[in-house]
Protein backbone atom coordinates (compact mmCIF):
# COMPACT_ATOMS: atom_id res chain seq x y z
CA UNK A 1 0.00 0.00 0.00
CA UNK A 2 1.39 3.58 -0.82
CA UNK A 3 0.16 5.82 1.67
CA UNK A 4 -1.46 9.62 0.84
CA UNK A 5 0.30 12.28 1.44
CA UNK A 6 -1.25 14.66 3.86
CA UNK A 7 -0.08 18.40 1.85
CA UNK A 8 1.05 20.93 4.62
CA UNK A 9 1.77 23.13 2.04
CA UNK A 10 -1.85 22.68 0.08
CA UNK A 11 -3.96 23.17 3.25
CA UNK A 12 -1.55 26.06 4.64
CA UNK A 13 -2.72 27.59 1.55
CA UNK A 14 -5.97 27.35 2.05
CA UNK A 15 -6.15 28.16 5.80
CA UNK A 16 -4.38 31.33 4.89
CA UNK A 17 -6.41 32.41 2.32
CA UNK A 18 -9.09 32.09 5.45
CA UNK A 19 -6.86 34.28 7.83
CA UNK A 20 -7.00 36.85 4.80
CA UNK A 21 -10.83 37.11 4.32
CA UNK A 22 -10.81 37.24 8.40
CA UNK A 23 -8.29 39.71 8.56
CA UNK A 24 -9.73 42.03 5.75
CA UNK A 25 -13.32 41.59 7.89
CA UNK A 26 -11.54 42.89 10.75
CA UNK A 27 -10.07 45.82 8.73
CA UNK A 28 -13.61 47.40 8.11
CA UNK A 29 -13.84 47.16 11.61
CA UNK A 30 -10.78 49.29 12.02
CA UNK A 31 -8.92 46.50 13.69
CA UNK A 32 -5.53 44.99 11.60
CA UNK A 33 -4.32 42.07 13.39
CA UNK A 34 -0.94 42.66 14.63
CA UNK A 35 1.62 40.51 15.91
CA UNK A 36 5.18 41.37 17.60
CA UNK A 37 7.97 38.82 16.34
CA UNK A 38 10.52 39.87 19.36
CA UNK A 39 14.39 37.90 18.02
CA UNK A 40 17.54 38.77 21.18
CA UNK A 41 20.93 37.40 18.82
CA UNK A 42 22.45 36.35 15.71
CA UNK A 43 20.89 32.85 15.79
CA UNK A 44 21.00 32.10 12.05
CA UNK A 45 18.01 29.31 12.14
CA UNK A 46 15.79 31.81 14.18
CA UNK A 47 16.51 34.79 11.89
CA UNK A 48 15.50 32.33 9.02
CA UNK A 49 12.31 31.40 11.20
CA UNK A 50 11.21 34.68 11.91
CA UNK A 51 11.48 36.59 8.68
CA UNK A 52 9.17 33.52 7.65
CA UNK A 53 6.60 34.28 10.21
CA UNK A 54 6.83 38.20 9.43
CA UNK A 55 6.30 37.54 5.63
CA UNK A 56 3.89 35.52 6.00
CA UNK A 57 1.99 37.87 8.37
CA UNK A 58 2.31 40.21 5.71
CA UNK A 59 0.86 37.61 3.33
CA UNK A 60 -1.95 37.42 4.77
CA UNK A 61 -3.13 41.06 5.49
CA UNK A 62 -1.20 40.98 9.20
CA UNK A 63 0.54 43.92 10.73
CA UNK A 64 4.03 42.53 11.77
CA UNK A 65 6.25 44.27 13.87
CA UNK A 66 10.22 42.30 13.87
CA UNK A 67 12.04 43.77 17.09
CA UNK A 68 15.86 42.69 16.62
CA UNK A 69 18.03 42.90 19.89
CA UNK A 70 21.81 42.23 20.13
CA UNK A 71 22.64 39.42 22.13
CA UNK A 72 23.76 41.35 25.24
CA UNK A 73 20.16 42.35 25.44
CA UNK A 74 19.83 41.92 29.45
CA UNK A 75 16.30 39.98 31.31
CA UNK A 76 15.44 43.03 32.09
CA UNK A 77 15.16 45.05 29.26
CA UNK A 78 13.44 42.09 27.21
CA UNK A 79 10.73 41.89 29.66
CA UNK A 80 10.59 45.69 29.41
CA UNK A 81 10.17 45.05 25.69
CA UNK A 82 7.24 42.61 26.44
CA UNK A 83 5.89 44.89 28.92
CA UNK A 84 5.51 47.69 26.24
CA UNK A 85 3.89 45.31 23.56
CA UNK A 86 1.21 43.83 26.26
CA UNK A 87 0.23 47.91 26.37
CA UNK A 88 0.02 48.13 22.66
CA UNK A 89 -3.13 48.09 21.10
CA UNK A 90 -1.95 47.45 17.84
CA UNK A 91 0.22 43.94 19.05
CA UNK A 92 -2.57 41.27 19.45
CA UNK A 93 0.01 38.44 19.80
CA UNK A 94 3.93 38.33 20.75
CA UNK A 95 6.15 36.02 20.13
CA UNK A 96 9.73 36.01 21.85
CA UNK A 97 11.11 33.52 19.19
CA UNK A 98 13.55 30.71 21.04
CA UNK A 99 16.14 29.81 22.08
CA UNK A 100 16.87 32.95 24.03
CA UNK A 101 20.84 33.93 25.19
CA UNK A 102 21.75 31.65 27.72
CA UNK A 103 21.72 34.94 30.59
CA UNK A 104 17.93 34.79 29.79
CA UNK A 105 15.28 32.89 32.06
CA UNK A 106 13.32 32.14 28.47
CA UNK A 107 10.20 30.68 30.82
CA UNK A 108 10.35 33.96 32.69
CA UNK A 109 9.91 36.20 29.26
CA UNK A 110 6.70 33.39 27.90
CA UNK A 111 5.34 34.17 31.76
CA UNK A 112 5.48 37.75 31.08
CA UNK A 113 3.77 37.80 28.04
CA UNK A 114 0.51 38.81 28.91
CA UNK A 115 -2.37 35.09 28.00
CA UNK A 116 -4.55 37.28 25.73
CA UNK A 117 -1.35 37.96 23.77
CA UNK A 118 0.07 34.57 23.70
CA UNK A 119 0.04 33.34 20.00
CA UNK A 120 2.67 30.76 20.68
CA UNK A 121 0.51 29.07 23.25
CA UNK A 122 4.10 28.37 25.71
CA UNK A 123 2.51 30.42 28.86
CA UNK A 124 1.40 28.30 31.62
CA UNK A 125 -1.89 30.16 31.78
CA UNK A 126 -2.08 28.72 27.50
CA UNK A 127 -0.76 24.97 28.94
CA UNK A 128 -3.44 24.97 31.63
CA UNK A 129 -6.43 26.31 29.23
CA UNK A 130 -5.39 23.10 27.01
CA UNK A 131 -5.11 20.91 30.23
CA UNK A 132 -8.62 22.09 31.39
CA UNK A 133 -10.10 22.35 27.78
CA UNK A 134 -10.96 26.39 28.88
CA UNK A 135 -10.29 28.84 25.99
CA UNK A 136 -6.74 29.55 25.57
CA UNK A 137 -4.09 29.58 22.27
CA UNK A 138 -2.79 25.98 21.14
CA UNK A 139 0.76 25.81 20.67
CA UNK A 140 0.75 26.19 17.02
CA UNK A 141 3.01 22.74 15.74
CA UNK A 142 0.58 20.51 17.91
CA UNK A 143 -2.43 22.58 16.63
CA UNK A 144 -0.81 22.65 13.17
CA UNK A 145 -1.11 18.55 13.78
CA UNK A 146 -4.96 18.79 14.45
CA UNK A 147 -5.32 20.71 11.65
CA UNK A 148 -3.62 17.82 9.31
CA UNK A 149 -5.93 15.29 10.66
CA UNK A 150 -9.17 17.10 10.51
CA UNK A 151 -8.01 18.11 6.70
CA UNK A 152 -8.51 14.05 5.95
CA UNK A 153 -11.87 13.69 7.99
CA UNK A 154 -9.83 11.85 10.63
CA UNK A 155 -12.31 10.80 13.70
CA UNK A 156 -10.11 9.83 16.75
CA UNK A 157 -12.90 8.74 18.90
CA UNK A 158 -11.45 5.67 20.08
CA UNK A 159 -8.42 5.35 18.00
CA UNK A 160 -4.68 4.36 19.31
CA UNK A 161 -2.62 7.89 19.28
CA UNK A 162 1.16 7.05 19.71
CA UNK A 163 3.02 10.33 20.15
CA UNK A 164 6.73 10.18 20.39
CA UNK A 165 8.55 12.68 22.26
CA UNK A 166 7.47 15.01 25.75
CA UNK A 167 8.64 18.19 25.23
CA UNK A 168 6.29 21.16 25.76
CA UNK A 169 5.69 22.77 23.17
CA UNK A 170 5.37 19.52 21.08
CA UNK A 171 4.75 16.45 22.67
CA UNK A 172 2.74 17.25 25.68
CA UNK A 173 0.16 19.73 24.01
CA UNK A 174 -0.25 16.75 21.34
CA UNK A 175 -1.29 14.68 23.55
CA UNK A 176 -3.25 16.33 25.30
CA UNK A 177 -5.16 17.63 21.97
CA UNK A 178 -5.71 14.16 20.61
CA UNK A 179 -7.37 13.16 24.12
CA UNK A 180 -9.62 16.09 23.58
CA UNK A 181 -10.77 14.66 20.47
CA UNK A 182 -11.12 11.10 22.86
CA UNK A 183 -8.21 9.25 21.50
CA UNK A 184 -6.50 6.85 23.60
CA UNK A 185 -3.12 8.27 23.93
CA UNK A 186 0.39 6.50 24.60
CA UNK A 187 3.30 9.11 24.95
CA UNK A 188 6.89 7.78 23.98
CA UNK A 189 10.02 9.05 25.29
CA UNK A 190 13.73 8.19 25.37
CA UNK A 191 13.23 6.19 28.54
CA UNK A 192 10.25 4.35 26.44
CA UNK A 193 11.91 0.27 26.72
CA UNK A 194 10.38 -1.10 23.55
CA UNK A 195 9.05 1.97 21.29
CA UNK A 196 8.69 -0.04 18.43
CA UNK A 197 5.98 -2.43 20.63
CA UNK A 198 4.26 1.07 20.99
CA UNK A 199 4.05 2.47 17.81
CA UNK A 200 3.11 -1.13 16.04
CA UNK A 201 -0.26 -0.46 18.19
CA UNK A 202 -0.91 2.45 16.66
CA UNK A 203 -3.79 4.52 14.70
CA UNK A 204 -1.81 7.41 14.74
CA UNK A 205 1.66 7.79 15.42
CA UNK A 206 2.95 11.58 15.79
CA UNK A 207 6.87 11.59 15.93
CA UNK A 208 8.69 14.43 17.53
CA UNK A 209 11.72 13.96 18.55
CA UNK A 210 14.69 15.68 16.48
CA UNK A 211 16.11 12.24 15.63
CA UNK A 212 16.24 10.87 11.66
CA UNK A 213 14.96 7.38 11.35
CA UNK A 214 12.99 6.97 14.90
CA UNK A 215 9.93 5.63 13.01
CA UNK A 216 10.55 2.78 10.60
CA UNK A 217 8.50 1.12 7.92
CA UNK A 218 8.50 -1.95 10.74
CA UNK A 219 7.18 0.03 13.48
CA UNK A 220 3.85 1.14 11.44
CA UNK A 221 0.72 -0.93 12.17
CA UNK A 222 -0.58 -1.13 7.71
CA UNK A 223 -2.95 2.29 7.34
CA UNK A 224 -1.85 3.85 10.22
CA UNK A 225 -1.54 7.93 9.80
CA UNK A 226 1.65 9.06 10.80
CA UNK A 227 2.60 12.49 11.05
CA UNK A 228 6.13 13.90 11.27
CA UNK A 229 7.02 16.99 13.22
CA UNK A 230 10.84 16.40 13.26
CA UNK A 231 13.23 18.18 11.64
CA UNK A 232 17.06 17.05 11.12
CA UNK A 233 19.45 16.78 8.27
CA UNK A 234 20.31 14.15 6.36
CA UNK A 235 23.32 12.77 4.88
CA UNK A 236 23.60 15.63 2.45
CA UNK A 237 22.61 18.31 4.36
CA UNK A 238 18.82 18.00 2.83
CA UNK A 239 16.24 18.67 5.56
CA UNK A 240 14.51 15.77 6.63
CA UNK A 241 12.04 14.22 9.22
CA UNK A 242 12.17 11.67 11.98
CA UNK A 243 9.98 8.92 9.57
CA UNK A 244 11.63 7.13 7.65
CA UNK A 245 9.57 8.50 4.93
CA UNK A 246 10.19 6.27 2.02
CA UNK A 247 9.83 2.97 3.89
CA UNK A 248 7.11 3.91 6.18
CA UNK A 249 4.91 5.26 3.02
CA UNK A 250 4.65 1.78 2.05
CA UNK A 251 3.04 0.56 5.08
CA UNK A 252 1.03 3.94 6.23
CA UNK A 253 -2.82 5.17 5.28
CA UNK A 254 -1.46 8.62 5.51
CA UNK A 255 1.77 10.40 5.96
CA UNK A 256 3.21 13.88 5.77
CA UNK A 257 6.52 14.66 3.98
CA UNK A 258 9.45 16.65 5.47
CA UNK A 259 9.49 19.36 4.31
CA UNK A 260 6.19 20.42 3.10
CA UNK A 261 4.26 18.98 6.14
CA UNK A 262 4.03 20.07 9.65
CA UNK A 263 6.71 23.18 8.94
CA UNK A 264 4.30 25.43 7.00
CA UNK A 265 1.38 24.35 9.71
CA UNK A 266 3.44 25.38 12.00
CA UNK A 267 3.46 28.94 10.58
CA UNK A 268 -0.21 28.89 9.87
CA UNK A 269 -1.48 28.42 12.82
CA UNK A 270 0.32 31.03 14.47
CA UNK A 271 -1.54 33.80 11.85
CA UNK A 272 -4.96 31.64 13.00
CA UNK A 273 -3.90 32.61 16.69
CA UNK A 274 -2.86 35.90 15.81
CA UNK A 275 -6.33 36.60 14.00
CA UNK A 276 -8.26 35.01 16.96
CA UNK A 277 -6.56 37.23 19.50
CA UNK A 278 -7.35 40.50 17.34
CA UNK A 279 -11.03 39.19 17.11
CA UNK A 280 -11.26 38.13 20.87
CA UNK A 281 -10.00 41.92 21.36
P1 LIG B 1 12.87 18.16 22.37
O1 LIG B 1 12.46 19.16 23.36
O2 LIG B 1 14.32 17.85 22.18
O3 LIG B 1 12.12 16.79 22.71
C1 LIG B 1 12.41 15.60 22.07
C2 LIG B 1 11.67 14.47 22.72
O4 LIG B 1 12.04 13.27 22.07
C3 LIG B 1 11.98 14.29 24.21
O5 LIG B 1 10.80 14.15 24.93
C4 LIG B 1 12.84 13.02 24.24
O6 LIG B 1 12.64 12.24 25.41
C5 LIG B 1 12.30 12.28 23.05
N1 LIG B 1 13.26 11.30 22.54
C6 LIG B 1 14.57 11.48 22.30
N2 LIG B 1 15.12 10.35 21.81
C7 LIG B 1 14.13 9.45 21.75
C8 LIG B 1 14.05 8.09 21.33
N3 LIG B 1 15.12 7.47 20.85
N4 LIG B 1 12.87 7.47 21.41
C9 LIG B 1 11.78 8.09 21.86
N5 LIG B 1 11.78 9.38 22.26
C10 LIG B 1 12.94 10.04 22.20
O7 LIG B 1 12.33 18.51 20.92
P2 LIG B 1 10.99 19.30 20.45
O8 LIG B 1 11.19 20.75 20.66
O9 LIG B 1 9.78 18.62 20.98
O10 LIG B 1 11.09 19.04 18.89
C11 LIG B 1 11.08 17.73 18.35
C12 LIG B 1 11.41 17.80 16.88
O11 LIG B 1 10.41 18.55 16.22
C13 LIG B 1 12.73 18.51 16.54
O12 LIG B 1 13.28 17.92 15.37
C14 LIG B 1 12.30 19.92 16.21
O13 LIG B 1 13.21 20.57 15.35
C15 LIG B 1 10.99 19.63 15.53
N6 LIG B 1 10.05 20.74 15.55
C16 LIG B 1 9.47 21.04 14.37
C17 LIG B 1 8.56 22.06 14.30
C18 LIG B 1 7.92 22.37 12.99
O14 LIG B 1 7.35 23.42 12.83
N7 LIG B 1 7.99 21.45 12.02
C19 LIG B 1 8.24 22.78 15.45
C20 LIG B 1 8.80 22.42 16.66
C21 LIG B 1 9.72 21.38 16.70
P3 LIG B 1 13.06 12.76 26.88
O15 LIG B 1 12.00 13.71 27.30
O16 LIG B 1 13.06 11.50 27.68
O17 LIG B 1 14.40 13.39 26.73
Amino acid sequence: MTAQLIDGNALSKQLRTEVAQRAAALRTRGITPGLAVVLVGENPASQVYVRNKVKACEDGGLYSVLEKHPADLSEAALLARVEALNNDPAIHGILVQLPLPAHIDAQKVIEAIAPAKDVDGFHVASAGALMTGSSGFWPCTPYGCMKMLESIGYDLRGKHAVVIGRSNIVGKPMALMLLQKNATVTICHSATPDLKAMTLQADVIVAAVGKRNVLTADMVKPGAVVIDVGMNRNDEGKLCGDVDFAGVKEVAGYITPVPGGVGPMTITMLLVNTLEAAERG
